[in-house]
């Protein structure tokens, strides 16, 4: 499961628990973006900080793992290399890539669209607020899977930090620690 993770949220763990029981997998390697300049208009979360709060959220869980292959390559992450590095690393597994359904709506404009469809079975989560379809992908390519409905994002956690509401029960209670010892998110440092 790939993401940017600034910060990691319950709704990214309980898309990746879902979908592992869903289909039996061994792993969720959990594979924080390289460090873009720029993600829109925002400054993006060192990666190390990004890694860490990833590592923190999922140290519990003996299914989930973090893999820095995006972060150690550097720069914008593309999935193909993503998926590549990954298949390197495990040569005799079957690859599976799970995104959001809004992940899933950008698809198409992804790098090499097609060949990630060989690398890896893509599957889809639903996600409040965004409608999830297949319509514009190739037929089969992609499973849809109904996750617990979970209206949390990323962006929202940063906006409450920068705004002092609480961001308590949406992230592990150890990233919202993290957060505060780290001084993350304040709108005074932006
Ligand atoms: P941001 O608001 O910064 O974009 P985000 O909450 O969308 O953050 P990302 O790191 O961009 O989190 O997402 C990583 C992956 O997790 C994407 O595939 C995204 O669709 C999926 N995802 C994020 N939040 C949810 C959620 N609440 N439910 C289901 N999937 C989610
Ligand atoms: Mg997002």
């Amino acid at each position: 499961m790939g993401g940017t993770f600034d910060p990691i949220h319950h709704g990214h763990l309980v898309a990746a628990s879902e979908v592992q029981s869903r289909f039996e997998l061994d792993e969720v390697i959990f594979v924080p973006t390289g460090q873009p300049w720029q993600k829109g208009h925002r400054e993006v979360s060192a990666a190390e900080d990004r890694y860490l709060m990833t590592v923190i959220a999922t140290a519990s869980n003996p299914r989930f793992s973090v893999s820095r292959v995006d972060i150690d390559r550097g720069g914008p992450t593309y999935t193909i290399d993503t998926l590549t590095d990954l298949r390197a690393t495990y040569p005799d597994a079957e690859l599976f890539f799970i995104t959001g359904a809004d992940a899933l709506e950008q698809i198409v404009s992804w790098h090499r669209v097609e060949e990630l469809f060989s690398l890896a079975h893509f599957v889809g989560v639903t996600r409040p607020g965004y409608h999830l379809n297949d319509h514009h992908l190739p037929r089969g390519a992609v499973s849809l899977v109904e996750v617990p409905a979970m209206a949390i994002s990323s962006t929202d956690c940063r906006t409450r930090v920068a705004t002092g509401r609480p961001v308590w029960y949406l992230v592990p209670d150890g990233v919202v620690q993290y957060i505060s010892k780290r001084r993350l998110y304040r709108a005074t440092e932006r």
